[in-house]
């Protein structure tokens, strides 16, 4: 047995002092992926620091934004009246995650920083370089169906199982952090890395270094957003490829903006920036919409399980914007 501390912080700076007491603190949300990582001696943190108690408020701006703190159940987030009308794409995403009894418990801030659910990382039978570095990936020649298909290197090929992040990533939103040298605040695009050659490393998070919050900014044309996921089972599974989506259209029919992204394609939650430019100042019809998608995936690679996904995720995004469009999807 692991033997830890355990100590409720009542504020950020509270968290980020009882967190540097210790050799491998792990600030506690709902615990619900990182009390499974504890039970298989995946994480191995030395000090529990419960943050559950820092700011959970929800809150409008007079200039558009919102502001949610990092304790906010992901329930709460989803069930929001101003999220759900001016941010749908990111109501639906959370309600696509998880179950009802997951998403009560499970905190925002956690949902950033759950770890990847690939099979071999958690099972100390196999070989992980995210668990392990240097130890080799048995996931490459192994059973790889929800492994990545952007961005992966030879060290890794996990994907970043969050729905919330795939909304955030779409929506420009940013991560306030607070650490032992102050404030600061990063995009959410910015905060997940690519695996290289270290995939055990994977946020920007300095030592000690707490999520407080997220901040999405002010965006009109996102109360015409949508998140689509497909997967294996129609409830309580990861996604095989998920599209965020909003499009903003002029008076003929023109792409004025658009935002993308994808989930269950990449080691982070991946910002289709390239389909956005091809996209914009285009006609909104389905081929315009498919020769973005190309351009998205045009680096694209998969492994013997999962190939399918680089067609599967042209589809989806064709047919995502295509319904925000008003074209039969
Ligand atoms: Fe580990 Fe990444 Fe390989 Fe999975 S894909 S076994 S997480 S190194």
């Amino acid at each position: 047995m692991i033997e830890f501390s355990y100590a409720r912080a009542e504020d950020a700076p509270g968290a980020i002092g009882l967190s540097s007491h210790a050799a491998r603190p792990k600030y506690l949300g709902g615990g619900t992926n990182l009390v499974d990582l504890m039970r298989e001696t995946v994480e191995q943190a030395d000090a529990l620091v419960d943050v559950t108690g820092l700011s959970s408020s929800i809150e409008e701006r007079d200039d558009g934004r919102m502001l949610i703190g990092a304790a906010a159940k992901n329930t709460a987030v989803a069930a929001n009246r101003a999220v759900r009308t001016r941010f749908p794409m990111l109501a639906r995403a959370i309600l696509s995650g998880a179950s009802g009894q997951i998403r009560n418990m499970a905190t925002v801030g956690g949902n950033i920083l759950q770890r990847t659910r690939c099979t071999y990382f958690y099972d100390d039978a196999g070989r992980c370089n995210k668990r392990t570095p240097g130890a080799g990936c048995d996931a490459i020649d192994g059973f790889n169906r929800y492994h990545a298909i952007l961005g992966a290197s030879p060290s890794c090929v996990a994907t970043h199982p969050s729905d919330m992040c795939v909304a955030l990533a779409a929506l420009d939103a940013l991560v306030h952090l607070e650490g032992p040298n102050g404030r600061r605040t990063m995009k959410l695009v910015d905060l997940h890395r690519l695996p290289g050659g270290r995939p055990d490393v994977e946020t920007e998070l300095a030592t000690h270094e707490l999520i407080t919050a997220i901040e999405l900014p002010a965006l009109p044309f996102a109360t015409r957003s949508t998140y689509r996921k497909v997967r294996d089972r129609a409830s309580y599974a990861f996604a095989l490829v998920s599209v965020a989506a909003a499009l903003d259209l002029d008076a003929d029919c023109r792409v004025r903006d658009v935002r993308l992204a994808m989930g269950g394609v990449a080691h982070k939650p991946w910002r289709a920036l390239k389909a956005e430019g091809a996209l914009r100042g285009q006609q909104a019809v389905r081929e315009n919409f498919r020769a973005a998608a190309e351009a998205e995936l045009v680096d694209a690679s998969g492994l013997r399980d999962n190939l399918f996904k680089i067609d599967l995720a042209k589809r989806l995004i064709e047919a995502v914007l295509s319904e925000l469009a008003g074209e039969s999807a």
